[in-house]
């Protein structure tokens, strides 16, 4: 069995910018590319292997007919989404919905996520939760557009990583490269998108009701309870264990011996080069490649230098 390596699919965005070409090497379409989405299996644009037995397989695909490649993992859908971000300019702020107001509004899950900073200028800051205590109080600060009031606003720097449950009211600053790790959705609610014209002269769909509905009320700030496992010069960052997906970061130096700890392995190379060795087999790992360890690959190695964002799915 080999990892599964998957092209990426670039979004353009508003707010996006080049450095997935300058940093990361892609060969990007515009200079207005805001998102990679780097493992996929959603319709809005899902991820297909580029080697192995699969090759041209979509991730949606093989979720439905080689259930086996997940350990036979259940669901409808693949359910997770890594994705790389360039805010060269503001994100929306938005809140999405829980799984069960998403399936029934939407026909889609929910969208808890979670945020690696990949690099931040300085400056640079996030909305991340709101000051109304009561959801009326939200309603009326929305309204009234009393933005200073009701947003709460956190400097970030390289390396930060933070929780984003469904129903935080968030926002990505401009100068911020983040990889998300998220429930396989594209359900956002837009607040408030700092009156905003696209090329147009179009402003974006605000949804005011839905956000007043969904948003969590007061505000909670997720406790990381973040470990590290050392192994030789390399090692092994928690950051998040959740029903949805669990989240490490790999930092390699020299060597890293890993063993699987879920049905599969998702694996993105954030930052420097080096190699996956899978059965004695090396694969080339570079910033921006990303690949599936399927079921069937129980232990593998990375050498080189690198950090790697990986995540498996929930319980
Ligand atoms: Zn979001």
């Amino acid at each position: 069995m080999e990892p599964l390596f998957l092209q990426p699919v670039f979004q353009e965005k508003i707010w996006g910018g080049n450095q997935l070409h300058t940093i990361f090497g892609f060969d990007i379409p515009n200079e207005k590319i805001g998102e990679d989405w780097a493992i996929s299996g959603h319709p809005h644009g899902v991820s297909i292997v580029e080697n192995g037995p699969y090759k041209g397989w979509k991730v949606s695909d093989l979720w439905t007919e080689h259930r086996e490649l997940f350990g036979h993992a259940k669901g409808d859908v693949f359910p997770l989404l890594t994705k790389i971000l360039d805010a060269e300019d503001d994100l929306s702020v938005q809140v999405h919905p829980d799984d069960s107001y998403g399936l029934e509004h939407e026909g889609e899950l929910g969208k808890t996520e979670c945020w690696y900073i990949i690099n931040a200028k300085p400056g640079s800051e996030i909305v991340y939760g709101h000051n109304a205590k009561t959801r009326e109080e939200l309603a009326e600060m929305i309204k009234e557009e009393r933005w200073d009031d009701l947003l709460r606003r956190v400097p970030v720097k390289k390396g930060d990583f933070f929780y984003v449950p469904s129903g935080t009211i968030h926002a990505i600053g401009k100068g911020i490269m983040i990889l998300e790790t998220q429930q396989s959705s594209d359900t956002t609610y837009r607040v408030y998108d700092y009156d905003r014209k696209d090329d147009q002269g179009n402003t974006r769909e605000l949804h005011i009701q839905q956000s007043i509905d969904v948003t969590t009320v007061p505000a909670i700030s997720p406790e990381l309870e973040v470990s590290e496992s050392k192994k030789g010069k390399s090692s092994v960052v928690t950051y998040l264990k959740t029903d949805f997906f669990n989240v490490y970061e790999w930092d390699v130096v020299g060597e890293l011996s890993l063993k699987k700890t879920g049905d599969y392995t998702l694996v993105t190379v954030i930052e420097g080069y080096g190699n996956l060795i899978v059965n004695d087999q090396s694969y080339e790992m570079k910033p921006g490649t990303s690949c599936i360890l399927p079921a069937q690959i129980t232990e593998w190695k990375v050498e080189g230098e690198m950090k790697i964002i990986a995540s498996t799915p929930g319980e």
